[in-house]
């Protein structure tokens, strides 16, 4: 029934974590992994900090490096086909560069991620209810960079500057950003791809580019039931998140400064946000930066939200990985 589902006591925020395996060259250089993943009897992981230490952080899931693209998706899924119930839902990728957030989310051609596998169960499911609910589906695809909004679906050219804006019912959008309608998963496929090479487009280096920026994917579902004529107007987003990492104060300066003061605010927020909405507390600060701004709506209330916390298993990712579970640990 619509919207009187009961809430699970545990709220709508879960934690999953990732581990990544060792690359090519961490396994050649004999790199130690420091990720213990035996006491994951609940989601419990382990980091080895010292010969005779261990820290222990737990999450809703832990996938480890063996797990693959179909476990990842599997727990996810209910969540985004609940967005078809008129819920509004959150997917983060949140870690260090080079831990699999982009793997995770957008996957490869051949080993599709989350974005790509939940959405066509969307799709699918809307097919199964098409006796029942007349659906209207549109994608929005955007990056924020240096705390502005990128429209990636636009056709021109033109920076107008977007903002976010409360409409008079409360919701937040971003007048004047495209919404593509989609009927079907490559639509969906193909909207992405426009966005990608969107992203690609004035940044000599792709990779730092999309490292340094918020990649975000908007879908809107507008739903109508047949039989008693209520309609929602849902949203679900899908986020691959700028790296977390912390540059070394000696080698940041001018422009990379000012861009990574812009990742650490969003971030920060992001984790402010969440950690504000786990703990009950009245005021949430999303005006903090464009990032929680833009998910005003999707965060909070009867939204749920999902955050896949990546980590590398690799020593010499250690401090990073550290920095990466304590800030899950306190949005959880
Ligand atoms: P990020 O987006 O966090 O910077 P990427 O998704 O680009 O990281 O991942 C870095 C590299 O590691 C890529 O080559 C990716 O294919 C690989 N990778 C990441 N996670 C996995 C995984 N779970 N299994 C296999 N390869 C992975
Ligand atoms: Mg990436």
């Amino acid at each position: 029934k619509l919207y009187n589902q009961v809430q699970e006591a545990k709220g709508n925020i879960r934690v999953f974590c990732r581990c990544r395996p060792l690359d090519k060259h961490e396994a050649s250089a004999g790199h130690a992994m420091v990720v213990d993943f035996s006491t994951s009897k609940d989601g419990d992981i382990g980091i080895v900090t010292g010969s005779s230490t261990k820290k222990l952080y737990r999450f809703d899931r832990v996938y480890t490096p063996n797990d693959g693209q179909v476990d990842v998706v599997a727990d996810a899924l209910p969540m985004v086909i609940s967005v078809l119930d008129g819920y509004n839902v959150c997917i983060f990728a949140y870690g260090q560069t080079g831990t699999g957030k982009t793997f995770t989310m957008e996957g490869t051609e051949q080993n599709r991620g989350v974005n790509y596998r939940t959405l066509e169960a969307l799709f699918d499911t809307v097919d199964e209810r098409k006796d029942i609910f007349s659906c209207m589906i549109s994608i929005s695809v955007l990056e924020v960079y240096n705390e502005q909004i990128r429209d990636l679906l636009a056709t021109s050219r033109a920076s107008k500057k977007l903002e976010v804006r409360q409409a008079s019912e409360g919701s937040h959008h971003v007048p004047g950003i495209v919404e593509a309608k989609v009927e079907n998963i490559s639509e969906v496929w193909n909207a992405l791809q426009a966005g990608n090479n969107a992203r690609a487009v004035g940044s000599n280096n792709v990779n730092d580019h999309s490292s340094r920026s918020h990649c975000m994917i908007c879908i809107t579902v507008r739903a109508k039931n047949l039989i008693n004529d209520e309609c929602t107007k849902s949203k679900l987003w899908l986020v691959d998140l700028a790296g977390s990492e912390r540059l070394a104060k000696t080698d940041v300066q001018g422009d990379r400064l000012k861009e990574a003061q812009n990742i650490n605010r969003s971030l920060s927020a992001l984790g402010d946000v969440i950690s504000a909405l786990a703990s009950k507390t009245t005021h949430v600060p999303y005006r903090n930066s464009k990032l929680t701004h833009l998910l005003q709506d999707s965060l909070g209330g009867d939204s749920k939200t999902l955050m896949y916390v990546q980590i590398s298993p690799s020593e010499k990712d250690m401090n990073e990985t550290l920095c990466s579970l304590n800030f899950a640990t306190r949005v959880r």
